[in-house]
């Protein structure tokens, strides 16, 4: 089970790229890619532009389960853009998701929650209007 949050996503317009394109096609729609090397099949981050394993360029965009473990987390005090300002604190961390890859997200709790190395999370994804839709982690209770 999920806690329920109401996420709070402020920060800069995210705009897509080509590289990025087909991550915001999937996040618009609720789903998280990652990509899969066609050559030795590890798994890689969506951001990656070759396998970590056997740097082959050849990656295919896989569908992950959105679940996954908290890295390394930090409590973004001082808003490090001014888009950022309604949002502070926060918690941003890195995700070790259940496929393998890990990514950076905002972590949607409270900055005082207690997290330990290995909390479990899962993916939500914020819609907005003036932006890609951005995936972030809550904690699985
Ligand atoms: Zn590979």
């Amino acid at each position: 089970m999920t806690t329920e949050s109401t996420p709070r996503l402020g920060g800069p317009n995210v705009q897509r790229d080509g590289a990025s394109a087909d991550f915001f096609d999937a996040t618009r729609w609720n789903i998280l890619l990652i990509k899969a090397c066609r050559s030795c099949s590890h798994l890689v981050p969506a951001t990656a532009a070759s396998c970590s394993e056997c740097c082959s360029t050849d990656l295919v965009a896989r569908q992950a389960r959105g679940s996954g473990r908290l890295v390394s987390w930090a409590v973004v005090h001082v808003a490090p853009h001014p888009a950022l300002a309604n949002d502070v604190p926060f918690v941003t961390g890195i995700v070790e998701l259940l496929e393998g890859p890990w990514l950076r997200a905002r972590i949607m709790c409270e900055p005082s929650a207690v997290l330990q190395v290995g909390t479990p999370l899962e993916v939500s994804f914020v819609h907005r209007a003036d932006s890609e839709s951005m995936p972030v982690f809550n904690i699985v209770t």
